[in-house]
């Protein structure tokens, strides 16, 4: 699987025999796409444009245009979007931009230079900061910016008109762009600026189009309808490639298509290894995600993560709400929901709890750490689990637990709450997220009624790289067999101790990695919904013999790059 943190952002490299321009990116979506380029570029407006409108008038037309936007979005089920378009309004209506703007004009600037002005320095402000993802905010800024440009100009965005199989390029894309294009005729995105966490990025990957971010000169390279090859594995762009290229690239896709049509062929099949039934699960964040999860036929969510219930508003959902959303939940499958309690702190952060900033956020009061410490905030999560009332089809888990009192502090609160409200506690497991919670897994599985690794946090702890470090992207892989041993020490203390291991993190929809995570012993994959039928096919593919003798190897090789070496012939 492609790291969508790699890839090189190098300038063009223009062959001299031959007309392709190959142009180096960093990989967002994976998948191949070849199309005509669609420009989508920023409305032509000078800064001097003579407009009789206020600022005010400005700022509220546009938040109007952006909040139907989010409406319409909304609508098709496309949460996140919305979310994101519900902020952009909020921006627009910015009293600080409003004051900023106001400041300009009031020297004699023109209104749309004003504008322009105020933005970047909002933007600016975002871009110094040294977190990646919050840096990545002042594109979000940027687009807003355009918005109310577009708004003083009265040139408010019309829909783009998208040929069939388009790749969509741009020098960035907001979610006011990407919402007025069809998706279902994009072929690919490609953008010169924006990373892994840009809007592009986040939107092709939920769509499961190929995308690539960060093409510089991309934009000078390509005109509407000019032939271009995007590759959201390898992260590289061919401008106008030449016949063998296209033939290459074309002989490709089909192979994709015909690859992706074989896995739809496993849907809601049962998957073994070895004899031994495996789940394949669905990772959800949200109630549309458990629609995708029952669409995907997966069996079960292995893992909900509360906390989207709790991100991006102003206070925190009530018992009632969150019972909604748990209920919904259970009542999509018939195999039981994990529902993991709030994970907050590390990169996700709530406002309204006006918690104090950290040095090391990831290394702080995080997860149960911090439930256990806001016990208002837990009591109302654990009343609203209990008040589920099925506790043969719900599993609570505890998240960032590094010792086993931590997890006795968790099951006694929840215990607590259900002698409280007079219900019955569903069954507790634990997220092995930490090294202590790996090592000590033996000590876990005595209490826990599961025990299910998150190998995204895992890696990053055992590796001590932050995971949202731009720049440590190469750490951040599960193959490592350091982190492999740890993975084989717990799926061995829960087999020992009579309870199921899962693996939730990114890793269980990674061939090479659930391989060797099945010959360990795990029983249960949980990934987003996209892949659950990539996993079952994968599974159905392997040979169990040949791949428990080389996850017995990969744990004495030295890095991931060997264990992917040592894996790569044995998968389909
Ligand atoms: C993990 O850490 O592997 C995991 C699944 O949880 P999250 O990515 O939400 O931290
Ligand atoms: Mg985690």
């Amino acid at each position: 699987m492609a790291d969508p943190r790699g890839g090189r952002p190098l300038g063009p490299r223009v062959y001299a025999d031959r007309v392709g321009t190959e142009l180096q990116a960093r990989a967002a979506s994976e998948g191949l796409a070849l199309g005509p380029a669609v420009r989508v570029e920023p409305l032509d407006v000078p800064d001097d444009l003579p407009t009789d409108r206020t600022f005010t008038e400005v700022a509220r037309g546009t938040a109007d245009r952006l909040e139907g936007l989010a409406a319409r979005v909304r609508d098709e089920g496309r949460v996140e979007e919305a979310d994101v378009l519900d902020a952009y309004a909020l921006i627009a209506t910015d009293p600080a931009l409003a004051k900023d703007v106001a400041a300009g004009t009031g020297t004699g600037d023109p209104l749309v230079a004003a504008i322009r002005a105020a933005v970047e320095r909002m933007a600016a402000t975002f871009a110094a900061m040294e977190d990646e993802y919050f840096a990545q905010r002042a594109d979000d800024v940027r687009g807003v910016g355009r918005e109310l440009v577009a708004t003083a100009a009265g040139r408010e965005g019309a829909d783009p008109d998208v040929p069939d199989d388009a790749v969509v390029c741009a020098d960035d894309l907001t979610p006011a762009d990407t919402v007025r294009l069809d998706l279902g005729r994009v072929a690919a995105f490609a953008t010169e600026r924006g990373g892994p966490t840009s809007h592009t990025a986040i939107v092709a990957r939920a769509a499961g189009i190929p995308a690539v971010v960060g093409a510089a000169g991309l934009m000078a390279a390509v005109t509407d309808g000019t032939t271009v090859l995007v590759d959201g594995d390898a992260g590289r762009v061919i401008v106008d490639p030449d016949d063998t290229e296209r033939d290459r690239a074309a002989t490709a896709i089909e192979g994709q298509h015909r690859r992706a049509e074989e896995h739809r062929r496993h849907r809601g099949t049962r998957t073994e290894f070895d004899g031994h039934r495996v789940l394949v699960a669905a990772n959800v964040g949200t109630l549309d995600g458990v629609a995708d999860a029952a669409e995907a036929a997966a069996d079960g969510i292995g893992l909900f993560r509360s906390e989207f219930l709790f991100l991006e508003r102003d206070d925190a959902p009530d018992r009632e709400e969150q019972l909604t959303a748990y209920r919904a939940a259970v009542e999509a499958f018939a195999d039981p929901t994990v529902v993991r309690t709030l994970d907050i702190g590390g990169d996700k952060e709530v406002g309204y709890l006006a918690l104090p900033a950290e040095q090391n956020p990831f290394l702080g009061l995080r997860g149960l750490r911090l439930t256990l410490a806001h016990p208002d905030l837990f009591d109302v999560q654990l009343d609203a689990l209990l008040g589920v009332d099925a506790p043969e089809r719900l599993r609570v888990m505890f998240p960032m637990v590094s010792s086993p009192a931590d997890l006795a502090a968790g099951v006694a609160r929840l215990e607590a709450r259900a002698v409280a409200t007079g219900r019955t506690p569903p069954p507790a497991g634990v997220m092995v997220e930490t090294p202590s919670a790996a090592l000590l897994a033996p000590h876990l599985a005595e209490r826990a009624a599961f025990l299910s690794i998150g190998t995204n946090d895992l890696t990053q702890y055992v590796t001590a790289s932050d995971r949202t470090h731009g720049a440590l992207g190469a750490h951040q892989d599960a193959a490592n067999p350091a982190v492999l041993q740890l993975v084989a020490r717990t799926a061995a203390a829960g087999a020992a101790a009579g309870v199921p291991t899962a693996v939730c993190g990114e890793a269980a929809g990674d061939p090479a990695t659930l391989a060797l995570f099945l010959a360990y012993g795990v029983e249960e994959l949980s990934v987003t919904a996209s892949r659950v039928d990539l996993v079952r096919w994968t599974v159905a593919q392997l040979d169990p013999v040949a791949v428990r003798a080389a996850a017995e190897r990969a744990l004495t090789l030295p890095d991931a790059d060997a264990v992917r070496e040592l894996v790569a012939p044995l998968l389909p």
